[in-house]
């Protein structure tokens, strides 16, 4: 599915550089293999949500389907049976093109991409080759050093092969099954130049990329491989790589084909920098070559020499017309995107600037939270949300749609009139998600504060129980007087535990030191 030596036409440049082995500098010793710099781009292949498939009428939602239940003459290639273009799939496409700033061009042709493989019954592949979609687009990303913008080679529309079923495991086999259902699902390939410098940029590429394709409703991040990834990544002495001319004077590159999942990009590539370092300290030169991602094992390995561009043997599939949708393009609406939400965030609700990018970097979030906004203090909100309950979340592997905005609400009113501690909504909110985790609901947060008594008592207990903790902690309060901090600490925190945790810490502190302080000695 790769197509990026098409675009820089540097095959031949890398190949002779390969043949020569490892590239002398011209003068002086090589930097050490730590002050190169990490070129990385990426291929992702993001499936469209659509209804139907995109040469037939077969449903695509076959995941919790039989094997080879999805299937009709056109998905299973046989003879005579003819592709017919889905026109949502196209449209998402563009909607696609457009919010990455591409130009689609005037006209886009399908090409047969040939090979053999189990899964593809056809022996060949839909795809697009020279006249894609579109190209030269863009996506701003968080760099390591603020804003930048990832270009956009080109986006173009394939089908889905199927799949194979290893029984017994992919290192065990006894024999693998084939199911058709995922064949001709539509896809989108983009292609970035190769313009992130770390694994976490590639991340945070995939994370805006993710989020985009969900606020543009084309896209299902949740359905198990609708996202598969290819990167490739070289290490080079720093100013060597030319980036707009994108020739590879240094080292050769490698690509690791068919990552599955946003953490495993990161991961594959910060072991390949491990790897190639290691490599090159060894004075040995990088091999131009295709490693597989093991997920178990967070390596990647050695696979099949990749094939050429000319031995898919590409031609027009002669049985569709090209595409001619450019001017469809301007008759597309897009919906607001994460970067303009979050500009709406900022302005609207006084978020911070990191709160506003947490929140918008995922549509159900954004959602949730704009829920939450409306009916209680936004900024508090946004720090209940953006901070405390995504943090809870992934501790307990949740997605926010496990949580109901009605709960959040509660939970910052709660806080807002002080009627709970932060320490104790965390309580809270701890509570009522593992009740939701072990499908025993604990009740709204109203009900969790009157059963297990969180609620703030008025301050009058407080100075009963500073009393209480001077008179039990004559030894602390000595050391509070010869003027150790840790000493005043101790203090509060055995008030806390005679309050339950109730009392406000502010008011609090003030008091304790009050009483401390203004003892008659
Ligand atoms: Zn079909």
């Amino acid at each position: 599915m790769s197509m990026e030596n098409m675009s820089g036409g540097t095959m031949a440049e890398s190949r002779s550089e390969q043949s020569q082995g490892h590239i002398s500098r011209s003068a002086g010793s090589p930097p050490p293999p730590e002050a190169d710099e990490t070129i990385i781009g990426l291929e992702v292949h993001c499936q469209l949500d659509t209804v139907t498939k995109l040469f037939c009428a077969c449903s695509t939602d076959y995941r919790s389907d039989g094997p080879n239940t999805h299937t009709c003459p056109v998905c299973l290639g046989l003879p005579g049976a003819l592709p017919a273009i889905n026109k949502k799939a196209v449209e998402f496409a563009l909607r696609v093109a457009k919010a990455l700033n591409c130009e689609v061009l005037f006209e886009s042709v399908f090409s047969r991409k040939n090979y053999f493989y189990p899964d593809l019954d056809k022996a060949f592949q839909i795809s697009q080759y020279d006249k894609p979609l579109a190209v030269g687009g863009y996506l701003v990303i968080e760099g390591e050093e603020g804003e930048k913008r990832v270009r956009i080679t080109r986006v173009h529309m394939e089908e889905d092969p199927g799949r194979l079923v290893h029984k017994g495991g992919a290192d065990r086999a006894r024999y693998s099954l084939v199911d058709y259902n995922r064949a001709g699902i539509p896809l989108i390939e983009i292609v970035t130049e190769p313009d992130m410098r770390s694994p976490k940029e590639a991340r945070r590429f995939l994370n805006k990329l993710r989020a985009t394709l969900e606020y543009l409703s084309v896209f299902d991040s949740e359905k198990e491989g609708s996202l598969r990834v290819d990167a490739n990544i070289s290490l080079q002495p720093e100013g060597w790589f030319d980036r707009e001319k994108k020739s590879y004077k240094g080292r050769n590159r490698v690509e690791v084909k068919n990552i599955s999942s946003y953490k495993g990009v990161e991961k594959a590539l910060t072991f390949e920098i491990t790897r190639q370092r290691n490599v090159i300290r060894k004075g040995q030169p990088i091999e131009q070559a295709t490693r597989h991602f093991v997920e178990t094992q967070g390596i990647t390995t050695a696979s099949r020499s990749k094939e050429e561009e000319q031995d898919y043997r590409y031609f027009p599939e002669p049985d569709l017309c090209p595409l001619r949708v450019s001017s469809w393009v301007e008759r597309i609406d897009l919906p607001e995107l994460p970067d303009a939400r979050r500009a709406r965030f900022i302005g609207q609700y006084g978020c911070s600037p990191n709160h506003a990018r947490t929140l918008t970097g995922d549509l159900k979030l954004a959602d949730f939270y704009e829920k939450v906004a409306a009916q209680a203090d936004p900024v508090l909100s946004a720090t209940w949300v953006a901070d405390t309950l995504i943090g809870e979340l992934n501790y307990r592997d949740m997605g926010i749609g496990s949580v109901t905005p009605s709960h959040m609400i509660e939970l910052v009113t709660l806080v807002k009139s002080k009627v709970l501690t932060d320490r104790n909504a965390i309580e809270v909110l701890r509570t009522i998600l593992d009740g939701i985790l072990q499908k025993q609901p604990a009740g709204t947060p109203s009900q969790v504060v009157a059963r297990l008594d969180l609620g703030a008592t008025d301050s009058g207990i407080i100075p009963a129980a500073i009393a209480d903790v001077i008179r039990e902690q004559p030894q602390a309060v000595a050391d509070y007087d010869s003027g150790k901090k840790e000493a005043f600490m101790f203090l509060i925190g055995q008030v806390m535990k005679k309050t339950k945790g109730k009392a406000d810490p502010a008011e609090l502190n003030t008091m304790l030191r009050k009483a401390l302080d203004g003892r008659v000695q």
